[in-house]
């Protein structure tokens, strides 16, 4: 069997900030039975080793990045059939987040990922891995410390899962990773004077995918190319969208533990919904409830989102966000929540809460500006919430208008609408309270979205293809 590396800066249950994490928890699942796979991330101090058995490997060493040595030491479990290996350094690990705090990165984090992206080459030096998958900016630089090192024979693909985060330096970090100068050029990770992980990731790799069919065309555009479309136009004969899935047992709401009662169809959510607007001192269970769970960022259509609320709270429903994000935003939030009685907000990132939110709601909003993929909309299917959602990137690959609905497809249906504005925003909203007024309609709908298929099925195929036409050296 091909053995392969997957790479990622989190993933689920060990740390998770967002849809990346439940990627890198779910695609190698889906990919176990037909290669030898070994996940990889960093041993952030906030894992719990204990509950998940994850100990020491008989492996340490130090790495020299720049004029610094790093004292690299690897740990190791296996989780749901899956073996990770974790890289532990205190540079690297010892921090209270991920990547930094609500208002700021941390302001190594060039160094931090750099010296992630050198353990993993060190191991790939040491076993015989056929590929390594990297995924976003903090993977990046793999690609191009491979690429430098003619004894590692190991193929590399690159996933892009947003390119908004690029992974932007001072060019004097190059000297801090131990990266010749030469690379600061515009063909290689100069970027408007800063030096770029992520063109490393574009331009070293064997191939590169992003996340949907969609969102692969438009990161070929100026609008939605993030200052790379010219970058990545060179390099688009190696590159693929191919459709995130998830994971159909933590996406289950007949497995779900964080729910009070498990269930098949929509009738079935019934309890789930009372408990929930309870618990939140929402009144109205025949009022249709909204839900919003994300991260607050421009991205994620935060300021339609702000500005529909208060028109939305003068309307029969009620409404409870999760997340967290940019400090103006969730003021603006917790004010509307203080101000009308149907709007509950919880700042916070929640799991089962989320889960909860998603097995109560009737609708999920999710007014994206731009979308790489998306994974909420998908839960929100697999639990009987119809999303209302903007048309752009994933969203356009995963989600169809509820107005063509056909029962026989094996499409999700929802209320999409075409332009970013409050405006149209308000109008899907007011459409949706219709469709919820239409019971047979609604629940015929939400039945039919439960019973489509958003696993890895197919996508894991597509991966699969693209592996193996790595390993036969097949060039583009
Ligand atoms: P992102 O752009 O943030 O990666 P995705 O739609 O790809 O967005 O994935 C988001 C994932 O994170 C989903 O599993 C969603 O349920 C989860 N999530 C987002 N915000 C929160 C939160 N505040 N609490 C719990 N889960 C959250």
């Amino acid at each position: 069997m091909s053995k392969i590396l997957f790479a990622s800066s989190e993933v689920y249950p060990f740390a998770k900030t967002g849809g990346l994490a439940d990627v890198a928890h779910s695609l190698p699942r889906a990919l176990q039975n037909d290669y030898e796979i070994e996940v990889i991330m960093p041993l952030y101090c906030s894992i719990d080793k204990e509950r998940y058995g994850i100990l020491p490997l008989a492996q340490s060493f130090r790495i020299t990045m720049g004029e610094t040595q790093y004292p690299i030491e690897m740990y190791g479990c296996s989780y749901e059939g899956i073996d990770y290996r974790f890289v532990y350094s205190p540079l690297l690990c010892e921090r209270e987040f991920l990547y930094g705090t609500a208002t700021d990165d941390y302001e190594d984090n060039a160094r931090r990922f750099g010296l992630f992206s050198y353990a993993i080459r060190a191991l790939l030096k040491g076993n015989d891995y056929d590929i390594v998958h990297l995924n976003d900016w903090q993977c990046a630089l793999v690609a191009l410390l491979v690429h430098e090192d003619h004894d590692i024979t190991t193929k590399t693909l690159y996933t892009i899962h947003n390119l908004a985060y690029q992974g932007l330096f001072e060019p004097t970090v190059l000297q801090e990773l131990g990266i010749s100068e030469s690379y600061f050029t515009h063909e290689a990770l100069e970027f408007y004077g800063k030096v770029n992980f992520m063109k490393g990731g574009i331009a070293y790799s064997n191939r590169i995918t992003t996340v949907s069919p969609t969102y692969a065309k438009e990161i070929l555009t100026p609008e939605e190319g993030c200052g790379l479309e010219g970058f990545l136009q060179c390099y688009r004969h190696k590159l693929m969208g191919i459709l995130n899935g998830i994971d159909p047992e933590h996406f289950s709401p007949l497995l779900d533990g964080a729910l009070i009662s498990p269930y098949t169809n929509v009738k079935g959510k019934k309890p789930s919904k009372s408990d929930l607007l309870k618990q939140l001192g929402l009144k109205g269970v025949t009022k249709p409830l909204f839900v919003f769970i994300g991260r607050f960022v421009s991205q994620k259509g935060m300021d339609l989102l702000i500005e529909t609320l208060p028109k939305m709270a003068t309307m029969e429903c009620t409404i409870a966000i999760l997340g967290e994000g940019e400090e103006h935003y969730y003021r603006a939030l917790k004010s509307l929540s203080e101000q009308y009685i149907n709007i509950h907000f919880t700042l916070g990132y929640d799991e089962p809460f989320a889960h909860r939110l998603y097995g109560a709601a009737d609708f999920l909003l999710m007014p994206s500006l731009f979308e790489p993929c998306g994974l909420n909309q998908m839960i929100a299917f697999a639990y009987g919430a119809i999303p209302i959602v903007h048309r752009v990137g994933g969203l356009v690959d995963s989600v169809k208008r509820f107005e063509n609905y056909d029962s026989q497809s094996d499409e999700g249906y929802g209320v999409v609408f075409f332009t970013p504005t409050s405006r149209s925003l308000f109008l899907a909203i007011r459409k949706s309270m219709e469709l919820y007024s239409d019971k047979k309609l609604f629940e015929s709908l939400s039945n039919h979205n439960m019973q489509c298929d958003f696993s890895w099925n197919q996508s894991a195929k597509l991966y699969a293809t693209l592996y193996d036409s790595l390993l036969m050296g097949e060039t583009v």
